[in-house]
């Protein structure tokens, strides 16, 4: 099969690859659409650590079974599919109580960390146990389906987050997660949605997307406006979808006293902390790591709408040209967005 492999650090390579054999316990997936994910990009020059090469990436894809192991009860050659992108073990204590994502055992798809190398679905095929598929909609596309990974990302952490019925939500950060979380808590109840961001064009997106409020971080004091907004309080709940210092802190000056702040970005593996006033203003935090089942929940409502991924897919491309698109991701072209690749 013909396959996208990262051979080095920065050198791509669209080339032969053997067939994935298939366990008992797996599919054979025909790959119809493949999403490069931030974390791929960031992951293609060796900095996280986590795409050691030679690797096939690849872990928001759709696709068809072509084929299934001896011990594959609920799904069918031709199912329309799309799966998890983490592979969890189903029997370690914390799969037995449902918390997948965070799993002992867990493998994410197209991910070498060093402990594993599980190659993902830039490929025309990619093998998967069938307790990670999910069926797709009917009147789902592939694209769509492709991008269910980073919509279960944003509503895990939306999830987590106590939300009351007209709650004021800060959002620190418009990237791809931001703008999916903002349709989530949009979703979720939330009566008035402040993104925040240094970059114009995403914020026009977040409120086309459904933000009452587009801040320029590098522009106004987030914190005094928010507060401005919130009858001098500040926000009842904030999801920060960067991960550096300056982006937590925005975040957590932004809440009002007794507010929750949701983590979701982590770029940069330490940041500093405003302890004293996380503690005396009694900020509840959370970390939101992955996605714990939210995928049926999500393909539903991107079926119907209420979740608009489309206008955050900005190419699709054959992936026998994912070397240059990962380039021009990878150079921050201004405009792009998602980017699908097609086996
Ligand atoms: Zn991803
Ligand atoms: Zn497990």
């Amino acid at each position: 099969m013909k396959a996208l492999v990262l051979e080095e650090y920065n050198k791509f390579v669209y080339k032969e690859m053997p067939e994935p054999e298939i366990a008992s316990n797996e599919v054979l997936i025909q790959v119809k659409a493949c999403g490069i994910c931030g974390s791929d990009v960031h992951g293609m020059d060796g900095s996280s650590g986590r795409r050691i090469p030679p690797l096939i990436m690849g872990h928001e894809a759709s696709g068809i079974i072509v084929k299934k192991g001896l011990d594959v009860r609920n799904f069918s050659e031709g199912a329309r599919v799309t799966f998890d992108s983490t592979i969890y073990c189903g029997e370690c204590f914390y799969c037995r109580q449902g918390q997948i994502n965070l799993c002992d055992n867990r493998r994410v798809l197209g991910v070498s960390p060093g402990e594993y190398r599980q190659h993902g679905a830039f490929a025309e095929y990619v093998a998967v146990p069938e307790r990670i598929l999910y069926r797709m909609p009917e009147g789902l596309s592939f694209e769509q389906a492709a991008m269910v990974e980073p919509v279960s990302i944003a509503f895990h952490a939306v999830e987590l987050t106590s939300i009351s019925l007209n709650d004021t939500a800060v959002v620190v950060g418009a990237g791809m997660i931001g703008l999916l979380a903002i349709q989530a808590l949009r979703v979720a109840g939330c009566g008035k949605i402040i993104a925040v961001d240094i970059d114009q064009a995403k914020l026009d997106l977040a409120l086309q997307l459904g933000a009452n409020e587009g801040l320029r971080a590098d522009v106004v004091d987030v914190p005094n406006e928010v507060r401005r907004l919130t009858h001098n309080r500040g926000a009842d709940i904030a999801l920060e979808v960067v991960g550096n210092t300056a982006a937590v802190n925005t975040a957590i000056s932004s809440l009002r006293k007794g507010g929750e702040l949701t983590l979701v970005g982590n770029l940069a593996p330490t940041v500093e902390f405003p302890l004293q006033a996380v503690v005396t203003r009694q900020i509840a935090v959370n970390g939101s790591c992955s996605s714990c089942g939210e995928y049926p929940a999500c393909l539903d409502m991107i079926a119907d709408g209420r979740i608009n991924v489309g206008i955050l897919k900005t190419h699709t491309a054959p992936l026998a040209e994912g070397a240059a698109w990962f380039e021009r991701l990878y150079n921050k072209e201004p405009g792009l967005m998602k980017v699908i690749l097609e086996p």
